[in-house]
């Protein structure tokens, strides 16, 4: 199955549940938030059979999202429905690893393959700063319990912010590699909540690179594959992946689609409004029937377009229309 620009769908972005705990401030800087009404967040089976109707289109990839998806009760449970799917050979979690030390295990033994913990700083104050939470220790501890559960695959998520933890890189490379994870640095992208973005708040995938070469020396790009992150090697053999979604964006391979906690399909992370799926689940309706008809119709480049707009370009959703429509958050439609 191909979009109209032959892109095909392989992977699926389940946001679980729009809550969390914690505020990031490129995230849910608000003090405020309206939760969706738990009434209407999709149950297990309704995923499952979404997941199932993808599978059956070509996906083979999913990855569980928030909001804060440890958040989301009995989270192992759909793992390990989701793990029987026929078709889908990998499964993934991003978590802000708060609740990972007692939930790393279950999820390991319910097939969870491959888990990314975020992580913008390891210095505590400024991790209460920009998150809003004095947690650095619990997600340390959440670290620990991950790198002894056997997960395949351990990745360190970290949004670079201009004068705010540009100068952690090395350190943050260091440590990764202490715990076996690897690390990858993202640009700060201006969807949903990063409602203070501003074009001098990214580091570019190039001051990234010219930051991890004044420390480690000569970095060499790896060939690049579907994945958003262009992997680098360190002299040491360190791999390091980095995410330039705001200055180089990956538009024309991406083939994902996300699904909020109640059940709006959004072809683009960028994209204004979605498809609403629950209604048309809870009728009887075929999933992939629903499915394909958006991805047949699909022409989304939202982050190209985006990138069009230059040295003028403010945050995509002012925090006025983010109240009015939180489908347009960065923790409800899943990042
Ligand atoms: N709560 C979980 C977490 O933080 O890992 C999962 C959801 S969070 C929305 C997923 C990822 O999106 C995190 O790695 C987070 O750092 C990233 N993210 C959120 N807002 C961002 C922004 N404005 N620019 C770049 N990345 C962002
Ligand atoms: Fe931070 Fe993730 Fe929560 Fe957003 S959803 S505030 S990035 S922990
Ligand atoms: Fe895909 Fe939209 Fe992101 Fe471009 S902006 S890579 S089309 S989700």
């Amino acid at each position: 199955m191909r979009d109209l620009l032959n892109r095909p769908l392989r992977s699926l972005r389940l946001s679980v549940t729009d809550r969390c705990n914690l505020r990031c401030r490129y995230c849910m800087p608000e003090a405020h938030y309206e939760w969706l009404p738990r009434e209407n967040l999709l149950s297990f089976e309704e995923l499952t059979a979404v997941v199932d109707a993808a599978a059956g289109l070509g996906a083979d990839r999913v990855r569980l999202t928030g909001g804060e998806p440890l958040l989301r009760r009995d989270l192992p449970a759909l793992l390990r429905r989701l793990a029987a799917v026929e078709g889908l050979r990998d499964l993934a979690l991003t978590t802000n690893g708060l609740l990972l030390a007692d939930l790393a295990a279950p999820l390991a033994a319910a097939g969870l393959r491959r888990i990314t913990v975020s992580l913008d700083t390891l210095s505590p104050e400024r991790y209460r700063a920009l998150t809003g939470r004095d947690a650095l220790p619990r997600v340390l501890a959440g670290l620990e319990a991950a790198a002894a559960a056997g997960f395949a695959e351990l990745k360190l998520n970290t949004v670079v912010l201009a004068g705010q933890n540009d100068d952690e890189l090395p350190s943050i490379v260091a440590f990764a590699k202490e715990i076996g994870a690897e690390p990858r640095f993202i640009e700060y992208m201006d969807v949903g909540g990063a409602t203070s973005w501003t074009p001098g708040a990214v580091v570019s995938r190039e001051g990234i690179l010219r930051r991890l070469e004044a420390a480690f020396g000569p970095v060499e790009a790896l060939a690049k594959t579907s994945a958003p992150a262009q992997r680098h090697r360190l002299l040491d053999g360190t791999v390091v992946g980095v995410i330039a979604s705001t200055t180089d964006p990956f538009c024309a391979r991406c083939d994902r689609a996300r699904l909020t906690a109640d059940g709006v399909l959004f072809t683009c992370l960028y994209a204004r409004s979605g498809i609403p799926l629950r209604d048309a689940l809870r009728r009887g309706e075929d999933p992939a029937a629903l499915l394909r008809a958006a991805w047949s119709r699909r022409t989304d480049r939202g982050a190209e377009e985006r990138l069009r707009l230059g040295r003028s370009r403010l945050p995509l959703a002012p925090a006025s229309a983010l109240r009015e429509d939180p489908h347009l958050e960065m923790h409800t439609r899943g990042g």
